[in-house]
């Protein structure tokens, strides 16, 4: 039997460090193609009136976009977002800048793609589906914890499904991790995140895909979690590990799978809208009997740091609508197969997944 050996694409370039926002103008000024091919700044809307859209490096005919990270991306709005850079620059631009969370970095990941391919982003949702490379795209997270900023992938509800654009040409051609940039980012938000890269590392370092390529990234990001979320560190030591833990909870993941909370948190997220992070906390709670050591760490992070998570969430939902969110699980079939086995099936039933959402 052939093995099937991953050709796994990285960032190519990073810079790291407080106050490194500041170089991305000479970063970019050796990728503009020419005065009349712009940057396109998609910058979360939380820095709408601040002191960071100053800094942003936007000379001659580049554009600064702001976009709400309230709902996570859609494909349609990837295609209306592509559809007025091209309305609003004269030439192609030289490339697209991500300024936020995983939200706006995806969505700048996947501008980048379409800019360059035919018809709607939900046709590319899957794998290795994109046929032309990528513009220029810079990722910059103003918030620690999904990895976007590492991934090959971009993260979409379309259509039908939710489900990314898993290709070579996702990943960035350039990051700016600058610790600061997630000052001001709310301890609940923080919290959800933050947990989001927890979560990635119990489920790779517990998943039966593990190898020492990702075991080697998601135990350092399982460390920098431990000191993030339970030792007492400074704020300025804190948001430095944990940006760096993002990258490599990320990285863990890249070379492996997620596993039981990110298939569940899917099915919530595609039904009721339930954002990620908070999504695999709401879940990651119900798991003791899949990762116990995992559910048991999580439990003292959330009470040290008081956070209180929703309840009665599933309480009103119908039949029908239980049998949409154990669908859109159930079809997520790498992440069960890494969590449990070739033979998750014989344990994973319509009926288990329901006793766990009505938990929530
Ligand atoms: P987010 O981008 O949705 O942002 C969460 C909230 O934090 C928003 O209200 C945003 O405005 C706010 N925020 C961001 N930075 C801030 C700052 N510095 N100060 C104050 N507020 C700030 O959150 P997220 O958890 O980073 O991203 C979730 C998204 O990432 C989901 O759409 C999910 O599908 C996607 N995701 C993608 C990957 C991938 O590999 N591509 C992996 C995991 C998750
Ligand atoms: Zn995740």
């Amino acid at each position: 039997q052939e093995v099937q050996y991953k050709n796994f694409p990285m960032v190519p370039r990073v810079v790291f460090g407080k106050g490194s926002f500041d170089a991305l103008g000479s970063i970019l000024m050796s990728k503009r193609k020419h005065s009349d091919a712009p940057f396109i700044f998609l910058v979360d809307d939380v820095f709408e009136g601040k002191e960071l859209v100053g800094r942003i490096p936007a000379i001659f005919n580049d554009l600064i976009i702001f976009i709400s990270a309230d709902e996570e991306p859609k494909t349609e709005q990837v295609d209306v977002l592509v559809q007025k850079v091209k309305d609003d620059s004269m030439e192609p631009p030289s490339g697209i800048v991500g300024i936020g969370g995983g939200t706006v970095m995806d969505l700048a990941k996947a501008v980048a793609i379409m800019l360059n391919n035919e018809g709607s982003s939900s046709v590319y949702q899957g794998w290795d589906l994109v046929k032309k490379p990528s513009i220029y795209h810079v990722g910059i997270p103003t918030i620690s914890g999904t990895g976007a900023e590492v991934s090959r992938t971009t993260v979409l509800l379309g259509p039908e499904k939710k489900l990314g654009i898993n290709s070579d040409y996702t990943t960035f051609d350039q990051v700016v991790l600058d610790p600061d940039l997630t000052y001001g980012v709310s301890k609940n938000q923080w919290f959800y995140t933050g947990m989001d890269c927890f979560i990635h590392c119990v489920e790779s370092l517990n998943g039966t895909y593990l190898n020492a390529f990702s075991q080697s990234y998601g135990e350092k990001a399982f460390e920098l979690c431990k000191e993030v979320f339970l030792d007492d560190l400074s704020p300025c030591e804190s948001r430095d590990k944990l940006m760096m833990a993002s990258w490599h909870g990320g990285m863990s993941i890249a070379y492996s799978q997620v596993g039981v909370a990110h298939a569940l948190s899917y099915g919530l997220s595609y039904l009721l809208g339930v954002k990620h992070g908070l999504g695999n906390c709401l879940v990651f709670q119900h798991l003791e009997e899949f990762y116990p050591e995992g559910v048991a760490m999580f439990n003292t992070i959330r009470e040290k740091h008081e956070i209180r998570l929703p309840e009665g969430i599933c309480a009103n939902l119908s039949d029908g609508e239980f049998n949409t969110m154990i669908t859109v699980a159930l079809s997520m079939e790498p992440l069960w197969e890494n969590a449990l086995g070739k033979q998750w099936r014989t344990s994973i039933t319509p009926a288990k997944l329901k006793s766990i959402y009505q938990k929530i």
